[in-house]
């Protein structure tokens, strides 16, 4: 049987290679390849998407995280509110900016901040507040932004996974005061790099964005403050304005194998479906399923892999139990939903050049996996 990756970027290739091939050679020949025409381009572009004014283009959704901050004038001292379960660098560039990540347990059926704790997690240092889309399933903003403007906090949205994605008819990304994007490769747009982008209303935080990503220079050689090195490049904006307006059928067909997922895995005892929170029109980033009872998890995932068939956990340690944030004291047990989520999560393969037979497969042997196991639990042995 022919093997099922978790992610294989090479079918997309084929469908864009050629294009951008031809587009890279224009560039390459140029001599133009830091912040030009195809930047300026691919930033209208996807601030339109994402319901907003302003485009800025950095090197990478990390800094875009790093100079959001900045932007929200977040420095030492202050506080940010954001969810433990989340990539590393929501709470690096939280920690960079010389403040203190703040961590919120998650609701267990989005995994996204549960708004209802948030809160009382708010002190007289805190500034502003980072709510991550994970897996492209958008955060409870309806019930974020209020807590916000009360305490005169900045929404910051980590929108790193969820380019596309619908919250009440409108963009992730238009929600908060500033939203960040990653082109990682790996994520629903990606580059073949690294590369970022902001996005806003706000024509003040775009500016002071501009200022930021670029040394601190508005006019050439006159720093008004210190910024970054953090621009795009030609080459990676031109992959991705190629890519941009497939963006939205390509989410379309991942939305589609999604419902294969959940319908298939129906009948699956002890695999929990991602169930879609009212409202929202997720992008399905990844397809992340809960596997119940200690242990399943990591076997299911190692008899998928016997079969040809690769998943991943997204995140196997919450951020609060990591080494690098160990200096905020933790412990196992502060975040029980985070921690139940990091222990029972798999992401089961997700692409939009995934077919339909192949889903049902993954499903077909998960269910099988999960059955037999739940006959003959880890460890007891065979009989005889
Ligand atoms: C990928 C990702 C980032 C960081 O983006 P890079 O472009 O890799 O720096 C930040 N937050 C989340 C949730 C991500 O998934």
């Amino acid at each position: 049987m022919d093997k099922i990756a978790v992610l294989d970027l090479q079918r997309q290739y084929k469908q864009v290679g050629a294009e951008i091939e031809k587009r890279t050679l224009e560039v390459l020949r140029s001599g133009h390849y830091i912040l030009g025409k195809n930047v300026s381009a691919l930033e209208e572009g996807v601030a339109k998407l994402s319901g907003c004014a302003h485009g800025i283009g950095v090197a990478n959704g990390t800094d875009a995280l790093i100079l959001a901050l900045r932007a929200c004038n977040v420095g030492p001292g202050d506080e940010v509110i954001t969810t433990s379960f989340t990539f590393a660098a929501t709470a690096e560039a939280i920690a960079l900016c010389g403040a203190k990540p703040v961590f919120v347990d998650i609701d267990p059926k989005t995994f996204n901040i549960d708004p209802d704790l948030i809160a009382q997690a708010i002190t007289a240092k805190t500034k502003a507040i980072i709510p991550v889309h994970l897996y492209g399933q958008p955060a409870d903003m309806d019930k974020i932004m209020p807590i916000a403007h009360k305490h005169n906090l900045k929404v910051v949205e980590d929108n790193a996974q969820a380019i596309g994605a619908l919250y009440k008819g409108r963009p992730t990304g238009s929600l908060g005061d500033v939203a960040c994007i990653s082109f990682y490769p790996t994520k629903n747009l990606g580059a073949c790099g690294d590369a970022g982008m902001l996005v806003t209303v706000s024509a003040d935080i775009a500016d002071r964005l501009k200022l930021l990503r670029g040394h601190g220079m508005r006019v050439r050689y006159y720093h008004e403050e210190v910024g970054y090195n953090s621009r795009l490049d030609e080459l990676q904006a031109v992959a991705l304005l190629i890519k941009l307006p497939y963006l939205e059928g390509w989410n379309a067909q991942r939305r589609e194998l999604a419902s294969i997922y959940t319908e298939e895995l129906s009948h699956c005892p002890g695999v929990v479906a991602p169930p879609v929170a009212p409202h929202t029109t997720p992008v399905w980033h990844q397809y992340t399923i809960r596997v119940l009872g200690k242990g399943m998890r990591d076997r299911l995932q190692t008899e998928l892999a016997a079969q040809g068939i690769g998943s991943m956990c997204y995140y196997p340690v919450p951020l609060h139990l990591q080494a690098a944030f160990s200096y905020l004291g933790h412990r196992a047990g502060d975040l029980p939903a985070t921690e139940s989520a990091a222990d029972q999560v798999l992401s089961l393969p997700m692409y939009p050049e995934l077919t339909a037979g192949e889903v049902k497969r993954v499903c077909a042997a998960t269910t099988a996996i999960i059955r037999t196991a739940s006959a003959v639990p880890a460890g007891a042995g065979q009989a005889g």
